[in-house]
């Protein structure tokens, strides 16, 4: 491919595709039809001396895949805690492709990492975090809680005397780490990654809120250096741990408060729900992502710390190489990639483009369609919704747990709606997410009478 021109006809390509695709996130059947085996036949196993021109690749790899793509971006998907994207965003994230930058470094790639830097301070501001912390976008709010935990790790060694960053952390004290009885699975990973191993459980309400009393109990019980890792939105129940008395509490103990708000930190950017974070601002670190609420394409997640001294000492890079900006921190010292994608664009885009009041009324939305959601699953008979519907997240169960089974089996066969299927404190559920900016109260509608369907087809 000698033929300079060739990047436009290639990427019209991708545009024709990627309009008839996008044409069909209202309307097309949600579940993939076609599973792992069939599109690797569809694509073609072997690989070819020499393949044919750029355009027909594409137009293979978009027949072959498609079949199996999941309309995650449906305003009716609610399954796990997943977003769409918007307009604003994806054509952001294809320059960000176009221009193919390497983001880690302020002086190499000034207009990237500026709109970064901007991102990064309005998001520092609708969150209502302190004025001195620093974000960080990686791929996903697991990486996002990786970064806050080692910052936290190797600051709460250092204040009780060792240098981890010198010594390592054998021979250390041991780091005691807290979470909650409901905490997301990716917190514990985090965890066993810095070598905090098994992280000790505190006991949560009926919400799945941890409760304060258990963990001044677990906190009294023991001394030495220690993590207390928080949650803003529960996947089940939508529920947010009580931040203010929790992050005291933690303090009190000397102990680094982490907040994991994959989803629920945008809830401070909407006046309507801000209460539901209070006290948030006064953590260690922050986990959330962009692309699940704010409806950016993946991957996109957000790490923050209050105290940059800390976040650099434990993850910054340095070598002489590097063309490090003096006295600066660059963004390669905020996060563990170097070379990595301007991921932090297209949340500049769609922040650009919403405006704090169009933030606001997005995830305002995505809590007023959950509650159209709950209300409808109530007025259906035998149906019930086991969750208080405070955010996004809705847990409903029809009868026995067989039953919610086969509930959530006829609405994936159906295919206009999808919800998860999980277990709750003992019980089968479907769980139903909104996280996608597509979703508002028609939609929502849509959704309760494709459950009404099903909860008849199962009858
Ligand atoms: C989705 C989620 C995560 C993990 O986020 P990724 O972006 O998938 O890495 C962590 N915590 C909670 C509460 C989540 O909903």
């Amino acid at each position: 491919m000698s033929d300079r021109e060739s990047f436009g006809s290639v990427l019209d390509e991708a545009v024709a595709i990627a309009g008839r695709w996008l044409a069909g996130t209202r309307d097309g059947p949600i579940p993939p039809s076609a599973d792992i085996e069939q599109v690797k036949d569809a694509l073609g196993r072997t690989l070819p001396e020499r393949g044919p021109a750029p355009e027909d690749v594409l137009r293979r790899i978009a027949a072959g895949i498609e079949p199996g793509l999941m309309r995650i971006g449906s305003p009716r998907f609610h399954g796990w805690v997943m977003g769409g994207t918007q307009p604003v965003a994806l054509g952001a994230d294809w320059l960000v492709g176009a221009w193919d930058q390497n983001a880690g470094l302020r002086t190499v790639t000034p207009g990237v990492v500026a709109a970064e830097e901007l991102a990064a301070s309005w998001l520092v501001d609708l969150f209502g975090l302190p004025a001195t912390a620093e974000v960080g976008f990686v791929t996903g709010a697991t990486v996002a809680s990786l970064v806050g935990l080692v910052a936290a790790r190797d600051e709460v060694l250092r204040r009780a005397g060792w240098d981890a960053a010198e010594r390592g952390i054998a021979g250390g004290p041991r780091v005691r780490f807290l979470v909650g009885a409901e905490r997301h699975g990716s917190v514990d990973s985090a965890g066993l990654v810095i070598g905090l191993g098994r992280a000790r459980v505190v006991e949560a309400d009926e919400q799945g809120r941890m409760r304060p009393d258990a963990l001044r109990a677990a906190l009294a019980d023991d001394s030495g250096p220690a993590i207390v890792c928080l949650q803003a939105g529960n996947i089940h129940s939508g529920a947010f741990d009580p931040l203010d008395e929790l992050i005291g509490i933690a303090h009190d103990a000397g102990a680094w408060a982490h907040v994991d708000g994959a989803f629920g930190l945008w809830a401070a950017a909407a006046p309507g729900l801000r209460s539901l974070t209070a006290g948030l601002g006064k953590a260690d670190s922050w986990a959330t992502d962009a692309h699940k609420t704010l409806s950016t394409p993946y991957d996109c997640g957000i790490a923050a710390v209050a105290d940059a001294g800390a976040l650099h000492r434990a993850v910054a890079q340095h070598a002489a190489y590097l063309a490090s900006s003096a006295g600066v921190a660059d963004p390669a010292d905020r996060v563990l990639e170097l070379s990595r994608r301007a991921r932090g664009v297209p949340v500049y885009a769609a922040l650009a483009q919403l405006g704090r009041q169009g933030v606001a009324d997005l995830v305002q939305g995505l809590a007023d369609a959950a509650t159209v959601i709950a209300e409808g699953i109530r007025a259906i008979p035998g149906a019930e919704v086991l969750n208080d519907v405070v955010y996004t997240q809705v847990c409903a169960a029809f009868g026995s747990d067989d039953r919610t089974r086969a509930v959530g089996e006829a609405l994936l066969a159906e295919g206009t709606a999808l919800a998860s299927p999980s277990s709750w404190h003992g019980r089968a559920v479907l769980r139903f997410s909104v996280s996608n900016w597509l979703t508002d109260a028609e939609e929502a509608g849509r959704t309760v009478a494709a459950v009404r369907r099903a909860v008849d087809t199962t009858a």
